[in-house]
C-alpha cells in the first residue's frame, strides 16, 4: 500500500525524472509547439518540490494532492498547468479518505487524473495530446487490476499504457492545443505532453520498484 509517505517519494522521482527529461521534452515541443514543454514543466515539477517540503504528517494523500495542484496552478502559466493541476486535484479527491493507496485505489487515482484532464482540456483520445497517454494508462492499469496485480504492477501497466500511447501520437494529426494549427504537418512527431506524461508515471512506478 502507497501511504502517503511513500507518495511524497514517489512524487518527488517524478521531479527528478522531468528535471533528467527537460531538454527531450523542449525539443518534441519545439517540432510541433512552440518549444517550451520541458521549460513549463521543470517550473512546475519544481514547484512542486517545494510545495512538498511544506508537507506534514497530518496531510493525507488527497491534501498532498491538492499541493501539487496549487503548486501547478501558481507556478505554470502554459496550457499543461491547469492540466496537470486538474489531474492531480481530482485523482487526489478520488483518495479522499484513504490512509494509503492499494492496487484498486491507484488504478481509480489513475482513471481520475486522465478524466480530468479529458473534461478540463476537452480534447477526446485521437487529438494528439496528452489525453492520447492518460487514457490507455488507465486502460491498462485497469486490466492489470483484474488479472490480480499488485500496486507497482498496475502503475507499471499504466507506463507501459502511456508509453504505447506516446508512440501512437505521432500517426496522428493535431486535433488540439497550439500543435493543431500545424495539422497534417505534425504527423510523424510524437505529442510532448503524451511524452511527459510517461515520463511522469514511469517515474511513479520506478519509485516502488
Ligand atoms: P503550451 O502549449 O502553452 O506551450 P506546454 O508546451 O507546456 O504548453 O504543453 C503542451 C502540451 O499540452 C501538448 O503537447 C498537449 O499534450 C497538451 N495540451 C494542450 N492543449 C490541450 C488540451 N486542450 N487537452 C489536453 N492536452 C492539451
Ligand atoms: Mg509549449
Ligand atoms: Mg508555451
Amino acid at each position: 500500500e502507497v501511504t502517503p509517505e511513500i507518495f511524497v517519494s514517489m512524487i518527488r522521482n517524478v521531479g527528478a525524472a522531468i528535471e533528467t527529461h527537460k531538454d527531450w521534452l523542449s525539443e518534441l515541443d519545439g517540432v510541433i509547439g512552440d518549444g517550451d514543454h520541458g521549460v513549463t514543466m521543470g517550473i512546475g515539477w519544481s514547484a512542486v518540490g517545494h510545495a512538498l517540503d511544506e508537507v506534514s504528517d497530518n496531510d493525507d494523500i488527497e491534501a498532498i494532492c491538492k499541493r501539487i495542484a496549487k503548486a501547478f496552478l501558481d507556478a505554470v502559466g502554459a496550457s499543461s498547468g491547469p492540466l496537470y493541476a486538474t489531474a492531480f486535484q481530482r485523482a487526489g479527491a478520488s483518495a479522499r479518505g484513504r490512509a494509503g493507496l492499494d492496487g484498486a485505489a491507484m488504478v481509480t487515482f489513475i482513471d481520475a487524473a486522465a478524466n480530468g484532464i479529458r473534461e478540463r482540456g476537452k480534447a477526446e483520445p485521437g487529438d494528439k495530446t496528452m489525453v492520447d497517454a492518460w487514457v490507455p494508462a488507465a486502460h491498462q492499469a485497469a486490466q492489470a487490476l483484474q488479472g490480480g496485480a499488485s500496486t507497482l504492477a498496475c502503475l507499471q501497466a499504466a507506463a507501459r499504457g502511456a508509453e504505447e500511447g506516446m508512440n501512437a501520437t505521432a500517426k496522428i494529426a493535431a486535433r488540439k492545443g497550439r500543435s493543431s494549427k500545424l495539422g497534417e504537418r505534425s504527423l510523424g512527431h510524437i505529442d510532448p505532453g503524451a511524452a511527459s506524461t510517461f515520463v511522469t508515471l514511469r517515474a511513479m512506478a520506478e519509485a516502488l520498484e
